[in-house]
């Protein structure tokens, strides 16, 4: 399933056939579209078709084209329409430096004017820039400093993700940038242009990933390859996440997971996501037993959401070894099953050993992705344990300094550190299957822990991006 994020679908272009629209977009799979508004005219066209059909929903706001006309006048019918029902976003807004259709003072007012509504009845904003990224970023961080009230009540007050507050639509910014935003709570989205030959968003996805990602078509414009220069339409959002999956050598299913779930959780549509025991990425399946945990790093939102590409992994409590191994099913489905999830499997090492067993008595593949602490929290060195029944394990190095160690995972720093170590080197001795990974947060020297893990463990390390 999916969201198409932006399709201004009141425009004369769908006048005549946008009960063929939607139904075309139905058949794909997109069963939400937001219709952002550029003036009170089109805000209002939006709430009305929003009212006329339930798979859409609509933003109210002025476009920095038109921005020359939102006077006090104009702005207060937009507060009136922000409350209505559908109204889910304050959009779009912001700054157009490549047209200038209103001058750049006119647009930096009406934007701020916007960013205040939004604040005030706490809804989200859909944000345009074009040569206009590194203010209209200054813009809204200043707006986020400045309130730090809003929308922070939809926040868990655990988590490390700042609160949904908006989405930048048509991102064109670099991936610093993104992650400024993200940081900040802002997503951002794309449209057809990632089909488009050396289009620079695709430099820009490399980096970044999809995580923090929203699909949009921008219909009527921006058609995606094969439909370019034609009218564009949100049944053509499956083939925005098809290249966006193929530039980032991911799953289609979870391209199209992850963005939903992003899309929903920035506007409040539909209804909260289930936990999960089990949950397929690529072609593994990954295990969710427990949350607890020996660490609690600084960029772990094990206390906060617990969502991973659009899972959510909050689970109220611990599954049993049978719960487990039914939701896991047939093992042969998969390429592997793996103990991962927002908290340390080995926890519970008596329930990963039976599951473990259960599936290589299937024909499964295992691998435990593990914080190396496992023999500390049991007292005991537990590889020998694991040999037979996982076949594959993957230990977080994090950083190759002791004191820092202890400072990420807000532990005993020395003490865990020297154990992970010891259980990486055991588990190379006994498994010999192993690779270590790092999150590539700021400040954590790279060279150093490819070094420790590479040259003295003998261990291969994989840097995965923080976002
Ligand atoms: S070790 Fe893993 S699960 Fe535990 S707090 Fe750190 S990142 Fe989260
Ligand atoms: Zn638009």
């Amino acid at each position: 399933m999916y969201i198409d994020s932006h399709a201004h679908l009141y425009g004369a272009e769908f006048s005549d056939d946008l009960g063929e629209v939607l139904a075309r977009a139905r058949d794909a799979l997109v069963t939400a579209v937001v219709v952002p508004g550029t003036t009170s005219e089109t805000s209002r066209q939006a709430v009305r078709l929003a009212e006329a059909h339930d798979e859409l929903y609509a933003c109210v706001g002025y476009h920095p084209h038109d921005a020359a006309q939102a006077t006090p006048g104009a702005l207060a019918e937009i507060a009136r329409l922000a409350e209505e029902p559908k109204v889910v976003a304050i959009g779009e807004i912001g700054l157009d430096y490549h047209y200038t259709f209103a001058p750049r003072e006119t647009q930096r007012e009406v934007f701020r004017a916007q960013l205040e509504l939004a604040i005030a009845k706490d809804l989200p904003v859909v944000i345009h820039t074009r040569e206009s990224i590194p203010e209209a970023i200054a813009m809204v961080l200043e707006a986020v400093a400045a309130h730090p009230e809003w929308r922070s009540t939809l926040a868990n007050p655990h988590s490390v993700m700042a609160p949904p507050r908006g989405v930048f639509h048509c991102y064109t910014g670099d991936a610093d940038q993104a992650w400024q935003l993200v940081h900040a709570g802002f997503n951002v989205s794309y449209p057809g242009i990632v089909t488009f030959k050396n289009s620079n968003a695709l430099d820009t996805l490399a980096k970044i990933g999809y995580d923090h990602v929203l699909l949009e078509t921008d219909s009527p414009y921006l058609a995606p390859v094969p439909h370019r220069g034609k009218r564009n339409e949100p049944s053509h959002l499956p083939l925005i996440a098809g290249r966006i999956a193929e530039v980032l050598d991911a799953a289609l299913a979870d391209v199209a997971r992850t963005t939903t779930f992003n899309a929903k959780r920035l506007f409040g549509i539909g209804p909260p996501e289930q936990p999960r025991i089990a949950y397929k990425l690529k072609n593994s399946l990954y295990l969710n037993i427990t949350l607890r945990c020996s660490a609690d790093c600084t960029f772990c939102d094990r206390k906060g959401e617990a969502v991973v590409k659009g899972y959510s992994l909050k689970i109220e409590s611990e599954p049993t070894v049978r719960e487990v191994l039914e939701a896991i099913g047939d093992p042969t489905d998969y390429d592997e099953v793996v103990f991962c999830g927002y908290g340390e499997p080995t926890v519970r090492l008596e329930e990963l050993i039976e599951v473990a067993r259960a599936v290589k008595g299937r024909g499964g593949r295992t691998r435990l992705n593990t914080n190396g602490h496992g023999s500390v929290l049991h007292g005991r060195d537990i590889v020998p344990e694991l040999v037979g029944l996982v076949d594959a394990v993957s230990i977080s190095l994090n950083t190759a300094d002791p004191a820092q160690y202890g400072e990420l995972m807000r532990i005993d720093g020395a003490r865990y550190h020297a154990a992970m170590l010891d259980f990486a080197r055991r588990c190379k001795a006994l498994i010999g299957n192993v690779v270590m990974t790092l999150v590539d947060v700021p400040g954590v020297d790279m060279a150093r822990a490819r070094r420790q893990a590479e040259t003295e463990l003998g261990i291969e390390l994989r840097i995965r991006p923080f976002f």
